[in-house]
């Protein structure tokens, strides 16, 4: 009986022990868990003061951390557009057109748009479709709504000649908003642009299929990036050393046409078999589905073949659509060893106000149970019946 009361005492007394244990093993796993979701600065200062114990905690239990991404495709400022956010003579204001929508774009921790027409500024004189000129105030009302990389890589880019990239190019660097796809020099195209988040490192690309046959100056290649598969795939692959997540914007497909072409399903699976894990299409003025893309080490990529208008003068019924697409991308692993994951697909479906030009969702303007409305949401969905759709 004594034996017996003595072999209890002794496995309570140990089961006691190795519970502390594994109580003050969790102190140091939970400090590093708060740690990691602070701000990369906090981080890097926690890291200074990592004692080694905490780095063979940190072995065993892999880190998660998560951003959010939004893209917009076409805006293109008809005349239509820049005279209804005129308020005096060479004065305009764009800030009311996205005022539905800055919430979502502001709450995204990357947002990215296709500025495709040149904000040269009105010392060029504004100008419309089809040699466009745009005024600097658009660049304030997407720096305003929280866009924080245009890419300027489209069809219209050379509408205006050299001095309206230049003009747009310094604009946005005043702004402090980033620029892809056309350049001030050939040094500044060898700079990959590179925005984080919450320790996830994004890569930005960005190319056209051409620019209305107007021609790039010679030797200066660097104004307009083309879309020529070999350099693109030397470039995805600069990005994927530099990055966590390579996101490729692409001006591409044909005009009007709600399905992508063969040529842009092959470009994009040439694409993602390069690398590429985002791909942002735009240009056919009306919204192209969305669609997995499976990557060939396994894992998966996510392409939106066209992202529509999403502020023109256009009006058709297709072309007064376009929509923010949502993506968060998820990093779990260790400081060098880790994997990237895209994760809950959005979609918002937007409308262009006839005269006013506000983007508003679209079930504002066609309800929910209306054919036009049921229509978009099947048309997203489908390649992708998850995709949600946000109202
Ligand atoms: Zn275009």
């Amino acid at each position: 009986m004594k034996l017996k009361i003595k072999m209890f005492i002794s496995i309570v007394s140990l089961t006691l022990m190795f519970l502390s244990i594994f109580m003050l093993l969790q102190m140091y796993v939970t400090k590093d868990y708060t740690v990691s979701g602070q701000t990369a600065e906090t981080e890097k200062t926690a890291a200074l003061h990592t004692t080694k114990p905490l780095l063979e905690v940190e072995k065993y239990y892999p880190k998660t951390t998560s951003a959010t991404l939004v893209g917009m495709g076409d805006i293109l400022i008809h005349d239509t557009v820049y005279n209804a956010a005129r308020v005096e003579h060479n004065l305009y204001d764009f800030k009311p057109m996205l005022t539905k929508v800055k919430p979502l774009i502001e709450g995204a921790d990357i947002a990215f748009a296709n500025q495709e027409t040149m904000i040269g500024g009105t010392e060029l004189g504004l100008s419309s479709y089809p040699r466009f000129n745009s005024p600097y105030e658009v660049g304030d009302a997407l720096k305003d709504a929280g866009i924080d990389i245009v890419s300027m890589a489209n069809n219209h880019t050379l509408d205006r000649g050299e001095i309206a990239i230049q003009n747009a190019i310094n604009y946005w660097n005043k702004l402090g908003v980033a620029y892809v796809g056309s350049y001030k020099s050939e040094a500044d195209k060898e700079e990959i642009r590179i925005l984080d988040a919450n320790d996830i490192t994004f890569s930005f690309l960005a190319y056209t299929y051409g620019t209305n046959g107007i021609p790039i100056p010679t030797g200066k290649d660097y104004l307009v990036n083309l879309i020529n598969l070999e350099a693109m795939k030397k470039e995805i692959e600069r990005s994927k050393q530099l990055s966590d997540v390579t996101v490729v914007s692409i001006h591409f497909g044909n005009e009007y046409q709600r399905m992508p072409s063969d040529d842009q399903k092959n470009i994009v699976k040439q694409l993602v078999d390069a690398g590429a894990d985002i791909i942002l299409g735009h240009h056919p003025h009306v919204l192209q589905p969305v669609e997995w893309i499976e990557k060939e080490n396994g894992g998966k990529a996510f392409v939106i073949y066209s992202l529509g208008n999403f502020i023109s003068g256009q009006r058709h019924p297709y072309r007064e659509i376009g929509g923010i697409v949502q993506l968060t991308v998820e990093k779990t692993g260790f400081a060098d060893n880790y994997t990237i994951e895209i994760k809950n697909p959005t979609f918002l479906p937007t409308y262009v106000v006839n005269r006013k030009f506000t983007v508003i969702p679209l079930n504002e303007q066609y309800p929910l149970d209306s054919n036009i409305y049921k229509d978009i949401e099947s048309h997203m969905k489908k390649w992708m019946p998850e995709l949600a759709i946000l109202q």
